[in-house]
């Protein structure tokens, strides 16, 4: 998921270009593509009021910002396929029956039922689910509308990509940091693989660290395109990297490798740190990791001698059974070795003082407490709920100016699966309305065959969307959605940075396609309740969020590439740090005031099912797609037209498959098919999995819902107390027990796998 841009936002302030020529009739306008989440700057070319192409910027700073993705998106979201009025389900639900309406009867409709649903079950009866990187942003409107109606149960692909890492770095020093990719030293990357179509500036701000002569560490089971590229790789074991980064510890504590001042002044529980480190001698770590314990001695030296060095955003241990140690375990690395807050470490930028930002805009105060407190999954896994954020209100008001940060949206959300339980009916209490916004909850979260049940339970689905999803197919109304093309955007980072940046809108949407800041408008008309959103237009939204940079919004994106407020470093020096304490909590007073261990810790896996002799993970994604998107793009289906897992050889011979088979990825809750790709670099027994498969073009609807019913990954994902992070409850992606077995032939039989031998395993 999410991973704004690394850069230094003064060089591209001051780099000197010129624009280039374009040919006689083309305009051109300055965008922030939102084709995956990373938003590179890109220039779009009009012709004839419509986009016709998509290059890469101007500014030298981003010029290599680009990839396969952003330049197909005009041709992408111009296909026949795109959704352009408002569709009402006729048949049954799941019937795949629609008929047009427009968005008055739509909304007249919506907003009897829902407002009927909340006068039965409460308000607490409605859920929504987006994630802010389908549809670039919907502004906090969607929390704001929530909060006034009284609903707490927001949820986003950001529970298990990002937004959890937020919510659980707040509870060691108040805040996300951003590395300095700029200037640092040393890059790790715990199973991270940015590559040139994926994650691309990433992957160029890496390229440029190496050049200049930062080293590059990374942990990966597969011999990844980065591993090939580290100063040391470290094949460890899928989901062991909270036990890796003990061994880390146990070797900088030893050797004495930390930052004593630092330590000395800044941090609490040193001590009792120190004695948990202690049960994780390398032997144990060796163990549990796979890894040879020299080699993981002589990591954790660079790390703690070379820096300062950075641990950037990685989505693969937000999705562990030990998810939260293994983000604190990070947190408390960065810390003891001194890189906190420093040139070429870990920024903590706060917000941007001139700029409304999304945490403002979503009210979070008018949300009683009561209603809070009913926010599913608070009592059993409360991290970033409301309850488990609640003790940060007062130090991110001494800190940053304000009680509610919601950094990368993910810190104070429902919980997925407990969500998804109560809409099944299995729940504390009933959920009866479901609306989605470019999200297709169906596949996106763990234990597809719940959400199918849960979805299957509603009286009332909405969904904002372009194209027909499987999510789409079971809902009552299919509102059209425009696209990054058709609408300006301020984007601010979700407020993990202070750095902002514009897109300009560079045609108008087809058909009766509107932005979320129309929907949610249109929602809160429906609702009676018009004042919450206010602004007429969103450029007079904007003009609202702007008003401190002393500019109009118009002004700002025609003469302004990035703005933003001048790096400061070591600010906790003059405020303390945003936590309860005002310093760096190594041992978390919140964790213990909730009920968990305040320390980190490892939990083994549970014991082995002989029946499922194979781990897979999951959440790996192609890069022709991004998601669960992009499947209806010839272009991109060319590339990569069928879902592949990968095995090595030797794996591969003993489940009794080879290489371009169907095969059948298999466990207790479900099976997924995939032709089978052999890779060298697949460590023995580990299956990779591809993340959100479907078929545009297979049946739609229940019983097929265009083969998500074959391929989609999340059938695969359990949500098990033996599967779920107890302080988060999100789902443990990276090593679930899985079976390949040979599937009888289908469709194309034996199709023609891109995969070969010795490539390294993406
Ligand atoms: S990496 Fe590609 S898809 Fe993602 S924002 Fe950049 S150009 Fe768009």
């Amino acid at each position: 998921m999410p991973a704004p841009v690394p850069f230094d936002p003064q060089e591209i302030v001051d780099a000197k270009y010129e624009e280039r020529p374009t040919r006689e009739g083309v305009t051109t306008k300055r965008m922030i593509c939102a084709a995956c989440d990373i938003a590179c700057s890109v220039v779009g070319e009009v012709q004839k009021g419509r986009v016709t192409k998509i290059r890469s910027s101007d500014n030298p700073i981003f010029k290599d910002n680009i990839c396969m993705k952003g330049i197909v998106a005009p041709k992408g979201l111009a296909h026949p396929n795109r959704i352009l009025h408002p569709l009402k389900r006729v048949g049954e639900r799941g019937s795949g029956k629609f008929e047009q309406v427009t968005w008055e009867e739509a909304m007249g409709d919506i907003g009897g039922r829902l407002k009927k649903i909340i006068a039965e079950y409460g308000p607490e009866a409605w859920a929504v689910s987006t994630s802010q990187w389908n549809t670039s942003t919907d502004h906090g409107l969607g929390r704001r509308v929530m909060n006034h109606v009284g609903s707490p149960n927001w949820i986003s692909g950001v529970a298990l990509c990002a937004g959890n890492t937020a919510a659980v770095n707040r509870f060691t020093y108040g805040w996300f940091p951003f590395g300095d990719f700029s200037s640092t030293n040393c890059i790790v990357l715990m199973g991270h693989n940015p590559r040139r179509h994926s994650w691309t500036p990433l992957y160029n701000s890496i390229r440029s660290a190496q050049a200049r002569g930062a080293k590059l560490i990374v942990m990966d089971p597969r011999r990844s395109s980065s591993a090939e590229r580290a100063d040391i790789w470290l094949p460890l074991k899928a989901g062991s990297d909270a036990a890796m980064m003990f061994g880390w510890l146990k070797v900088i504590i030893d050797e004495e490798l930390y930052d004593k001042e630092f330590v000395a002044n800044w941090t609490l529980g040193f001590e009792d740190l120190k004695e948990r480190v202690n049960e994780y001698p390398l032997e144990r770590v060796a163990e549990l990791t796979g890894c040879d314990p020299e080699m993981i001695a002589e990591a954790a030296r660079v790390y703690a001698t070379s820096g300062p060095s950075i641990i950037p955003w990685t989505p693969i241990t937000d999705m562990q059974r030990n998810s939260t140690s293994g983000i604190r375990l990070q947190t408390i690395l960065r810390s003891i070795c001194g890189y906190v807050d420093v040139p070429g470490g870990e920024l903590l930028q706060g917000f941007n003082p001139d700029i409304v930002n999304e945490s403002t805009v979503e009210m979070h105060h008018v949300l009683s407490d009561e209603q809070k407190l009913k926010q599913l999954g608070s009592k059993d896994h409360p991290a970033f709920t409301y309850r488990g954020q609640l003790a940060f209100r007062e130090p991110t008001q001494r800190v940053y100016g304000q009680e509610y940060a919601n950094l990368v949206t993910g810190c104070h959300m429902a919980t997925p699966s407990e969500t998804f339980r109560a809409m099944a009916g299995e729940g504390e209490y009933p959920v009866k309305a479901f609306f989605f916004l470019g999200n297709n909850p169906l596949m996106s979260y763990a234990n597809m065959p719940l959400i199918h049940k849960a979805m299957m339970n509603q009286d009332l689905i909405v969904s904002h969307e372009q194209f027909m999803t499987p999510s789409a197919q079971l809902a009552d109304y299919i509102l059209p959605a425009d696209s990054w093309l058709e609408r300006p955007w301020i984007h601010d980072m979700f407020g993990w940075m202070s750095t902002i940046r514009f897109s300009e809108k560079a045609m108008d949407p087809p058909g009766d396609c509107k932005s979320t800041f129309e929907f949610w408008k249109q929602i809160a008309g429906a609702l009676d309740m018009p004042e919450v959103v206010p602004w007429d237009t969103i450029e007079d939204f904007y003009d609202y969020r702007v008003a401190g940079t002393g500019k109009s919004f118009a002004d700002l994106i025609s003469d302004t590439e990035v703005y933003f407020k001048k790096p400061a470093f070591k600010t906790y020096e003059k405020t303390g740090f945003a936590t309860p304490s005002g310093k760096v909590e190594l041992k978390s007073s919140l964790l213990e005031e909730l009920g968990f261990d305040p320390l980190p810790y490892f939990r083994e896996d549970p014991p082995h099912d002989k029946d499922y002799p194979q781990k897979m993970f999951t959440g790996v994604r192609e890069d022709p797609y991004f998601q669960t998107g992009h499947r209806h793009i010839p272009e991109m289906r060319a590339r990569c037209p069928e879902p592949q897992i990968y095995l090595n050889e030797k794996t591969a011979k003993a489940a009794g498959v080879a290489e371009g088979d169907w095969v059948s990825v298999e466990n207790q809750l479900g099976s997924v098919k995939a032709i089978l790709a052999v890779k060298d670099a697949m460590p023995d027994d580990l299956v990779r999995v591809p993340h959100g498969w479907w078929k545009p073009e297979m049946k739609q609807g229940n019983g097929s819902l265009s083969g998500a019913w074959d391929y989609s990954d999340a059938q695969l994902c359990r949500d098990d107390p033996d599967y779920l992070d107890h302080e988060q409850g999100i789902p443990h992606l990276k090593g679930i027990p899985c079976r390949v077995v040979p599937l009888a032939a289908e469709g194309p039989a034996k199709a023609a796998s891109n995969a070969q031998h010795m490539e390294p395993a993406e």
